[in-house]
């Protein structure tokens, strides 16, 4: 069964799609966001966020986006709590499942952010948020003058690596080859900060720590010996996925998988459709500026439809 064709439908509630949500809401467009199944987006696994303006004293991940979640409402927003599955997009009227249920609308906004890659071994999710974190810009404040680890070979991680000696006692770089796949420039500058030692041909096999992180345990991939690191730290740096499957053969994708947007618009290479937020940013990944580009995603996606009308 099929409701009419609506203005607009925004995929994610994260920053990027509540905040999509409050201008659309706000422009009378009724847009429904369909939330994914669980709402709020990458906030929710966080505690304190410190660096989103307008709360001195920092707020809860969780309660930023509950504020969010419910400044969209109050603008009426409709929000679907459940997981798109599939999507057709081509074509003037844009058509959303949810299971059997198909939504229709004339424009979509696409804000399924992006998924850091874990490692995967035992302590890592219990101790997230306690010591593990997957962005430096986020949470390197909190480990002023302790020992600290950085896992990851790329770019990233020299550049976390890098960004972090100006916190900690030292970073540890923990990298299961012995080469750098980052480029030459940034492998150079981590290399010679004084504060940055490296541990090469090495995993983490186990985050150490019952309530915090208290060191990790290694593995040498040429010897198998196992060792322990003592560190109140782990950043992990090993890439990330954007959340695009659903997408595929349908807009534009890159390489890395983030959906092409023609910046400094979230306009994609098919028409009425939009992408904002983590989906399509490879190097700031922040709450504001995922906030930011839902912004620009509402406000081109309200002069298309005005341009259609
Ligand atoms: P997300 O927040 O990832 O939201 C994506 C949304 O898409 C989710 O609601 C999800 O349910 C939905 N979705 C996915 N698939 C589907 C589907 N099939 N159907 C419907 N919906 C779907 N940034 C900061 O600025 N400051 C911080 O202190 C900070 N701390 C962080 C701590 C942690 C642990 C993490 C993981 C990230 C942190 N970040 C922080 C980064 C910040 O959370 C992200 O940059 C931001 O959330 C990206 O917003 P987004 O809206 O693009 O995507």
């Amino acid at each position: 069964m099929v409701a009419d064709v609506r203005n607009l439908i925004i995929i994610g509630s994260g920053p990027a799609g509540y905040t999509a949500a409050v201008y659309a809401a706000r422009a009378n467009l009724n847009p429904l966001v369909i939330e994914g199944a669980q709402s709020g987006g990458a906030l929710m696994t966080t505690t304190e966020v410190e660096n989103f303006p307008g709360f001195p004293d920092g707020i809860d991940g969780p309660d930023l986006m509950d504020n969010m979640r419910k400044q969209a409402e109050r603008f009426g927003a409709e929000l679907l709590t459940d997981d798109v599955t599939r999507v057709e997009l081509a074509g003037d009227v844009k058509r959303v499942w949810v299971g059997d249920t198909e939504y229709q609308a004339k424009a979509v906004i696409l804000a399924t952010g992006s998924a850091w890659r874990p490692l995967n071994v035992p302590g890592e999710q219990k101790l997230l948020g306690h010591g593990v974190s997957s962005c430096a810009t986020c949470d390197g404040f909190f480990f002023r003058n302790q020992h600290i680890a950085v896992v990851g070979g790329g770019d990233s991680a020299m550049e976390e690596a890098t960004f972090l000696t100006k916190f900690a006692e030292t970073v540890t770089i923990i990298h299961r080859r012995h080469e750098f796949r980052a480029s030459p420039i940034m492998a150079e500058r981590a290399l010679k900060n004084e504060k940055i030692k490296v541990i090469w041909d090495s995993v983490v096999t186990e985050v150490l720590g019952a309530d915090k992180v208290e060191g990790v345990t290694l593995r040498n991939t040429k010897s198998g010996e196992e060792s322990t690191l003592d560190v109140t730290g782990l950043f992990i740096a090993i890439g990330h996925d954007p959340r695009s499957e659903l997408f595929a053969g349908q807009v534009a994708i890159d390489d890395e998988g983030y959906v092409r947007a023609e910046s400094p618009t979230s306009r994609t290479d098919v028409t009425g459709v939009f992408a904002c937020g983590d989906l399509v940013d490879h190097s700031y990944r922040q709450a504001i500026t995922a906030a930011g580009t839902g912004c620009v995603a509402a406000l081109d996606a309200e002069r298309y439809l005005a341009s259609v009308e």
